[in-house]
């Protein structure tokens, strides 16, 4: 008689159990081992929160003690990059673990979705919620989709098991006349959003007021229905993006007027879901990890966020634009510690694939790398480079703690137009994380070898077909 069986004997006699088949061996194994046990994934995607906009990354008048503890208790991250500064390409990079380049949700025409899109995430990407599902777990997407309309793009088909939320951004589909003004006082009625359970439009416009607080409840629910687990519930708020809304018992409490009031409900949502986890005893088996799409919207002044001390928001290239607040929180297992080491949400996929035992795709390039040394205080993390595309045009390069633009452009505004540098610009992020003083004269070795990185990436690349230009004739 082996170990094993010597012990599950003893534990059968404990249990009053004497027909030893009445557990199968690996139930017992399961029973005695739960850390072994498929550990559940929750992504926590906020949108267009920028690196400053939590209190515990310095903003002085948002209050986040959730979020706070969250970082305090598990890891906060202080290099974590998106895979692009704008919606549906960031989010393609985290459900497929690959830059939006390659499976083609990028584009110079139109830079996300849109409402008369005719075209979303291809089939042939594996998605987080596919691989996930390979392994038996459980799939939830609850909010913001923005990886396309029609049918066959919709979350229920691409690998989650349940849907619920606006699958754009909550400013599409808007019917109120007027410029910017309407975001400076916004109404639920101003903007005809769908709110969809599953692939049924179940209220029409949405009332945004009560989103945050209704995704919070779902991503509760969908936890306690599949408690025995494992599951994977990705939680994409639709705000802070613009327009703003929050419920009434936030309204106008945040010192930061409606944008802190948005945020501090997401963080009062993050605390929910934690309380649930530790009070269903699933915390020390679950990942919780918060992050957000792109910087913030900074042409809406008061209404968009900070990114902090990080040059320029949305839209760019600029540190502003792709690097975001990153805490990961898993009690137990997850090492306390501010890390500054690279990571970026593609890594989250490869990471979450290995957590779960899922085959990550071998006739393709995953550009995700397994977070998992840094997490749990094994090693540093394997992450050095860092690619920054805007559309389907690489504009700069991070190696370490150096980045070189070799183009940069302004989010939006015509009268910044494109600019090519030769030598790039190149900063050093560890000295000077603001993107303020050029050191190319200084380093023109690192340069070189930015050059050879940046080169041996384009050599390898097979930019996949442009899949956010081609329209329909009418919206969703
Ligand atoms: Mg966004």
């Amino acid at each position: 008689m082996n170990q094993l069986q010597s012990d599950r004997r003893k534990f059968l006699k404990l249990m009053g159990v004497g027909v030893a088949s009445l557990l199968a061996p690996s139930l017992w194994a399961r029973a005695l081992q739960p850390g072994n046990r498929k550990p559940n994934i929750v992504i926590l995607f906020a949108d267009d929160l920028g690196y400053g906009d939590l209190g515990v990354y310095g903003h002085p008048t948002i209050h986040t003690p959730n979020l706070d503890r969250m970082a305090a208790e598990g890891q906060k991250w202080t290099n974590f990059y998106v895979g692009a500064s704008v919606c549906t390409p960031s989010r393609a990079a985290l459900m497929t673990g690959r830059l939006p380049i390659r499976s083609g949700m990028c584009s110079d025409e139109r830079r996300v979705l849109f409402p008369d899109s005719a075209e979303g995430i291809p089939s042939s990407e594996v998605t987080l919620a596919e691989a996930l599902k390979s392994q038996g777990y459980s799939t939830a997407c609850i909010g913001k989709w923005h990886l396309g309309v029609q049918p066959q793009y919709l979350p229920t088909n691409n690998g989650f098991d349940y849907y619920f939320g606006i699958p754009y951004s909550n400013d599409m589909n808007r019917v109120a006349k007027g410029g910017r003004e309407i975001f400076f006082r916004p109404k639920v009625e101003y903007w005809n959003a769908p709110l969809m359970r599953n692939d049924q439009v179940v209220e029409r416009p949405a009332n945004q007021h009560t989103l945050t607080k209704r995704y919070t409840e779902e991503a509760i629910k969908f936890i306690h229905q599949h408690k025995d687990g494992p599951f994977f519930v990705y939680l994409a708020h639709n705000m802070p993006h613009v327009p703003l809304f929050a419920s009434e018992k936030f309204q106008d409490t945040s010192l930061r007027g409606l944008f802190g009031d948005v945020v501090e409900e997401i963080d009062w949502g993050a605390g929910q879901i934690m309380a649930t986890l530790r009070k269903a005893g699933l915390a020390e088996n679950t990942l919780v990890v918060f992050t957000s799409d792109n910087g913030p919207w900074l042409p809406f002044m008061q209404m968009g966020g900070s990114a902090g001390l990080l040059r320029g928001g949305k839209g760019t290239t600029w540190e502003g634009g792709m690097r975001e607040p990153a805490i990961f929180w898993w009690p137990g297992t997850i090492q306390s510690a501010t890390v500054a080491d690279l990571g970026t949400t593609m890594d989250i996929y490869t990471t979450a694939c290995k957590l779960a035992g899922a085959q990550i795709s071998t006739d393709r390039i995953i550009d995700g790398v397994d977070l998992r040394p840094a997490l749990f205080g094994k090693g540093p993390s394997p992450r050095e480079t860092v690619f920054y595309y805007r559309g389907r045009e690489l504009y700069a390069a991070r190696y370490k703690q150096f980045k070189a633009h070799f183009i940069t452009q302004s989010a939006y505004q015509k009268e910044n137009p494109k600019k090519q540098h030769d030598p790039p610009l190149l900063f050093d992020l560890g000295k000077d994380p603001g993107e303020q003083w050029d050191v190319a004269e200084e380093h023109p070795d690192v340069i070189a070898k930015i050059r050879d990185i940046v080169q041996e990436h384009k050599q390898k690349l097979v930019p996949g077909r442009d899949r956010l230009a081609k329209r329909l004739d009418h919206e969703f």
